[in-house]
Order: C-alpha cells, then sequence, then structure tokens
C-alpha cells in the first residue's frame, strides 16, 4: 500500500514550492489509493515558529489537499509531531554507535569553533566535522574505551555523529532523476542526536519514515546533498529492504530561470510566493499570498501542478479528479520550472470564468465586506456575472464593480463634453420619467427597447447616447454592456444618476 509523506518543519509560511511538494505527494497517494501523511518536523526548537503549524493545516486545508494521517487529525502512527516523539530516536543513535556506524562526540562548542578557525583556509571557507577533522577531535573514535566510558558516567554532554565512510560510492535510484551517485567522503559526519537528547531532521526522518511505512519519500530538490546520510541510515539500521522510493522535486526557479524563486523575488516583481499570507511573530516580517490576493484554490492547484508536470498533451486545465487519474511520476521533469505569474494569473481567469456566480459571490462578500460594502449574496452574485470576465484576480472585483454599490465619485467627461449638445440633454430629461412605466427591475433588454425607440423618435443615434449613459452610471468608460447596468442597479437608481449626470 502506498504511503507518502509532506514532512515540513514549522519555520515559517509556504513557499510555492512546499505547496507543489504536498500536491505531488497528494496525487501519487489518491493515484494509487494510498495514503497521505501529514508530519510536523520541530525537532530543532532553535527554528521553531509559532503558528507556522496552523499555517500548515490551513494552507492543506485551503488548497484541497487534506492528509490522511496529521498531528490534527491523528492515525494509526501517532504522534505525528516529531518532539512528541522524541523518547523514540535515542534507541536508534545507540544501535549506530554499537554497530561502529556512529560515534559519541565530547567536543565542547568552544573546541568545535577552534577546530573551524583552526582549518579555516580560503578554500575551505567552513569546515565540516568530517572522516579527516574527526581523527582530531574528542569523540569516541579517538578515545580509550575507558575514557569514554567514563566521560558518559559522568554526564559530560555530547552528541552523537553519524561516521561516514572514506571513500565509498553510494548509489541510489531516484524516480525523477534515475541512477543518482555519492562519494561518501563528501559528505560530513552529521550529527544524529544533539546533546540535549533531540534527534537531529537527519536521524528523526529516517526513523520516523520507517515506522510510519512510508514507501514514497518526495521532497524538494534542497534535499539531495542529505540523501547519502539517509540512505546510509536506512542501511545500518538493517531497514534497507524497506527504503522508500526516492523522488527529489525540481527546483521553481525565479521567472528569467537564473536560480531558485526566493521570498525576495516575489517582494522585488510584485508577486507573492507564498500560499497565503504570512507574518513572521519574530521579525513582524510581512509577506503575501495567492490567497489574499484572490486564487482561487483549483486555479492555483492547477497553475502549481504544471510547474514540473505535464501529461504529454498540450492540456493545461484540469480538474482534481483529472489530476489524481493521471499523475504519474515519470512525467515530472528533471529541470527546473520558470514561475511565470502572468500564466499563473491566466489560470485564475479560466476557472473565475468558468465558476457559478453565487459561488463566486460567497467569496467576493467578505472582501467587500473589509470595505464596509454589506451587499446581498443575490446581488453580489449578479454583479460576479457581469464582471467576472475581466477578472485575473479576485481582488481586482472592486474596481470594475464598485459602481454597482455606490455611486460614482468622479466622471470621466473629457470625451462626450465637447459633442454633447442640448438635443443629447432633452434625450435623458425625456427618457427620465419615461422610466417609470418600467418593472422596477427591468431586464437589459427591455431597457434597452425603450432608450432605442426614444432615441429613434427624437432622431439621436443610439451611439451617441451610450456612452454619456455610461458615463453617467459608472462614472467611466469601460465596463460589462451598459444595459446590464442599468438592470442590475434598477430603475430607480438609473433615474438618480440620471438626474445626476444632467444636472
Ligand atoms: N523537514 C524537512 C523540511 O523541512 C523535510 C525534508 C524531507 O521531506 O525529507 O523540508
Amino acid at each position: 500500500k502506498v504511503r507518502v509523506r509532506f514532512a515540513p518543519s514549522p519555520t515559517g509560511g509556504l513557499h510555492l514550492g512546499g505547496v507543489r511538494t504536498v500536491l505531488f505527494n497528494y496525487l501519487f497517494a489518491k493515484h494509487h489509493k494510498g495514503e497521505f501523511v501529514l508530519r510536523i518536523e520541530d525537532t530543532d526548537q532553535t527554528r521553531y515558529v509559532a503558528g507556522a503549524e496552523e499555517y500548515i493545516n490551513e494552507c492543506l486545508r485551503w488548497c484541497g489537499l487534506e492528509p490522511d494521517e496529521s498531528p490534527s487529525k491523528g492515525g494509526p502512527y501517532a504522534p505525528y509531531r516529531q518532539s512528541e516523539r522524541k523518547a523514540s530516536y535515542r534507541q536508534y543513535a545507540e544501535k549506530l554507535v554499537a554497530s561502529g556506524h556512529a560515534y559519541y562526540a565530547f567536543d565542547t562548542p568552544e573546541e568545535l569553533e577552534e577546530m573551524r578557525v583552526r582549518l579555516k583556509t580560503p578554500e575551505n571557507p567552513a569546515p565540516q566535522y568530517n572522516h579527516i577533522v574527526r581523527e582530531k577531535m574528542k569523540n569516541s573514535l579517538t578515545l580509550q574505551d575507558s575514557e569514554v566510558q567514563d566521560l558518559l558516567a559522568k554526564n559530560t554532554p555530547h552528541v552523537i555523529r553519524i561516521k561516514m565512510p572514506e571513500n565509498d560510492t553510494l548509489i541510489f535510484t531516484d524516480m525523477i532523476r534515475g541512477e543518482v551517485s555519492f562519494n561518501t567522503g563528501m559528505v560530513d559526519d552529521k550529527v544524529l542526536l544533539k546533546a540535549d537528547g533531540m534527534p537531529t531532521y537527519h536521524l528523526a526522518v529516517v526513523v520516523d519514515d520507517y515506522l510510519m511505512k512510508i514507501t514514497h519519500a518526495f521532497r524538494g530538490e534542497e534535499w539531495l546533498p542529505s540523501a547519502p546520510v539517509h540512505i546510509l541510515l536506512w542501511k545500518h539500521l538493517g531497514w534497507e529492504s524497506e527504503m522508500p522510493e526516492w523522488a527529489h522535486l525540481p527546483l521553481i526557479l525565479k521567472p528569467d530561470g537564473n536560480g531558485k524563486l526566493s521570498k525576495r523575488d516575489g517582494d522585488r516583481l510584485g508577486f507573492p510566493v507564498y500560499a497565503m499570507n504570512w507574518s513572521d511573530p519574530r521579525s513582524g516580517e510581512f509577506t503575501k499570498g495567492f490567497r489574499e490576493l484572490g486564487f482561487l484554490p483549483e486555479a492555483f492547484i492547477n497553475m502549481l501542478v504544471m510547474l514540473g508536470w505535464n501529461d504529454g498533451s498540450e492540456q493545461e486545465i484540469f480538474s482534481m479528479e483529472e489530476l489524481i487519474a493521471k499523475f504519474s511520476m515519470d512525467r515530472v521533469h528533471k529541470a527546473g520550472a520558470k514561475f511565470d505569474f502572468e500564466k499563473a494569473k491566466w489560470f485564475n481567469h479560466q476557472y473565475i470564468h468558468h465558476k457559478d456566480n453565487e459561488s463566486l459571490a460567497a467569496l467576493l462578500q467578505p472582501m467587500l465586506a473589509e470595505k464596509d460594502v454589506h451587499a446581498g449574496l443575490e446581488f453580489v452574485a449578479q454583479v460576479a456575472g457581469l464582471v467576472k470576465e475581466r477578472l485575473y484576480v479576485l481582488s481586482e472585483f472592486w474596481e470594475h464593480s464598485f459602481f454597482f454599490f455606490e455611486r460614482p465619485k468622479s466622471y470621466d467627461t473629457g470625451a462626450v463634453v465637447p459633442k454633447w449638445n442640448e438635443a443629447k440633454e432633452k434625450f435623458f430629461t425625456t427618457w427620465l420619467p419615461k422610466l417609470d412605466k418600467l418593472p422596477k427591475q427591468p431586464g437589459a433588454a427591455e431597457l434597452e427597447a425603450s432608450f432605442k425607440e426614444l432615441a429613434a423618435e427624437m432622431q439621436i443615434k443610439v451611439g451617441e447616447l451610450q456612452l454619456p449613459f455610461r458615463i453617467m452610471l459608472t462614472g467611466g468608460k469601460f465596463g460589462p454592456p451598459v444595459f446590464d447596468i442599468a438592470s442590475t442597479l434598477g430603475v430607480t437608481e438609473t433615474q438618480k444618476r440620471i438626474a445626476i449626470g444632467v444636472d
């Protein structure tokens, strides 16, 4: 049975790349009728950020990518928060020490710092604790057995490090990259268990993937350098036959393709890179999200899946059901995917345009309320129907529709004033009382018929009258068909605006 996991560290908001990792995990799990697990990797207390876990939950809910097992939902392998599993990790680190694949290291922070300063050269600006360095440090590989026992008996602070082989070649198959090989000598002796008894990410991720029976581990490409450590741990813990299949997902790149898309690129180029708004409680820094900008979750998901995957055809719009049916890892590209905000908005536009007016209204109503505009759902739905083909993000709704909710505050009359004359004014003052004969909420066709009838009678071209009429109603020159606007506003409000206009 397929079991996959998304294993974020709760350190902040979710970047596009993170959500795409969730999405690929989710689609793979659902495609194979398997399970999707959310595990919170919070063993590094110094990087822990309050609110980040709630943010992740909320984000998965908004995206419709709900896990089958998670800290809040529980499940057969609970707890799903690593800090709550603390006690389970030490035994595995000790087992590795006993088999000679890991060792105790007693170096104090001062000794480590002294080592870094001593070995630092321009070619090696950040010396690592590796197979060469460990020979000269204070650890159970260099000390006498009795010394080690003595230090342990005295509860001397120590960590447990993996002993990376000096010069082995480690080969594994990545579902996206194919065969990947590493020289173990290039990798440092990562800490597995910290002095406070907390595991590091490297130990915890392997132990939990094993205990939670994860069959496929998908994560960002930035984790590829850690893969040799993890694979060695799987081997040395004796679990190799149960090791998940790996896939390291390609990066999402800056629009120009020059490196990984970062939060700063978003600020610089004016688009969000987080799924939802995020305020960092430590720095107070605020990062904009796609949700608040007015992306529909289904559009956001569709745009994301296309960053690195396609079904082999030209098709771009996919429903969730289709994605689940069609998704496969072998159609995920190896190369990074350039992020294109205009394209992202195009996806959103497609979804807004095809969404039913009532559902749109339900999303727009709270946005209006924030502006202190309180309008009924039915009315908002009617307006949404008229303007939705112009919207790329929901937050543009107001600029395209404000005149349905309040009278224009200014009028763009530049183009009509020079052509304005008494005859036109007469047309509107004559039409005003005629409107009383129409129903209070006339249809656009009825209004248009009445308008055209009078224009013909008075021998004025309809084309000459429509723009002034539009400006009276909306203040501007653009927007939905003018009789649709008038019909939505109703007779009384239309009359008032004409009266103000001719005044
Ligand atoms: N905790 C890691 C992260 O923050 C998970 C990486 C992995 O999936 O192995 O991304």
